[in-house]
């Protein structure tokens, strides 16, 4: 554990640590190293989209903060989100396990990255969807109603078989389990498609493949109002990347379809970031 008084001594992004690993653990200094520079790329891209990220040592009841941890204290414990809370695995800062882990449980994509912003993607859907409720109702017509049992639907969910239907409506299999867990997933992607465009614009990209496959990024993807622009970016983008990555011989890098439905999930984070920092209306979890 962080003491409080020493949270005013680090960077936004290190004043939000509430447990750190034993460092008195050899191997765990290359696992916290690799959290870190997960975490501090999260924490940049939150500040670009304007959102507060008071630390919970000092703000117990709205803040966020980031317990570092192993099982081998706590058989028990799990990567997570709870109260403000962020849980990671420290296991899930190796390579080899985070593999082993991807492959029993089927999925195409897992990454220290893509945990971070799934898990604070729960933390925000209690400070910027929660906390109004025409925001609320908007994002139940959306995302399903997240009233429904969290616990049963968690148990339906390993239950039934993956029939693939999901597809054109979800961005992950898992993102069927809960109303919660499918805005954390689509949350997650709203993430990674804004980084992967930010950075391609700060290469200033150009892909031209046919008439279909064609884009130059010219803008910073967190300056532009129309999501549709950002998507008409992302994928010949996503398209160029994974076939680099093929060549390569490695897995595709942004293994996932757009579908028209899981555009119109992403724009209603787009457009509600947007408006939360754009907007002059006083907005209470701005106004930390
Ligand atoms: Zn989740």
């Amino acid at each position: 554990m962080i003491p409080i008084e020493s949270a005013d001594k680090f960077c936004s992004a290190c004043k939000l640590n509430r447990t750190i690993p034993n460092l008195g653990n050899a191997k765990n200094n290359e696992k916290w190293q690799h959290l870190e520079v997960a975490k501090h790329s999260l924490i940049y891209q939150l500040q670009k989209l304007g959102l507060p990220l008071p630390s919970k040592l000092k703000n117990k009841k709205e803040g966020l903060c980031f317990d570092f941890v192993s099982r081998i204290t706590n058989k028990k414990l799990m990567t997570g989100h709870a109260n403000g809370v962020i849980t990671i695995l420290i296991s899930e800062a190796n390579s080899v396990e985070r593999e082993r882990r991807r492959k029993d449980l089927s999925e195409p994509y897992r990454t220290l990255i893509g945990h971070l912003r799934h898990e604070v993607g729960h933390y925000f859907w209690e400070r910027i969807i929660y906390t109004d409720q025409k925001v609320l109702d908007e994002n139940r017509s959306i995302f399903g109603d997240e009233r429904i049992s969290y616990a049963d639907s968690l148990t339906e969910y390993y239950k039934k078989p993956d029939t693939k239907e999901w597809q054109a409506n979800f961005i992950s299999r898992y993102a069927t389990a809960h109303s919660w867990e499918d805005w954390a997933e689509t949350w997650a992607h709203y993430l990674h498609i804004m980084d992967m465009v930010e950075t391609a614009f700060f290469f200033k990209l150009k892909v031209v493949l046919d008439k279909e496959i064609k884009t130059k990024v010219s803008v910073d993807p967190y300056t532009v109002k129309s999501f549709d622009k950002i998507v008409q970016t992302s994928v010949p983008l996503s398209f160029a990347v994974n076939s680099i990555s093929r060549a390569m011989g490695h897995l595709e890098v942004y293994p996932f379809v757009l579908t028209p439905a899981i555009i119109d999930k992403l724009k209603f984070i787009h457009k509600l970031l947007w408006k939360l920092r754009t907007s002059n209306e006083i907005n209470p979890i701005l106004n930390n």
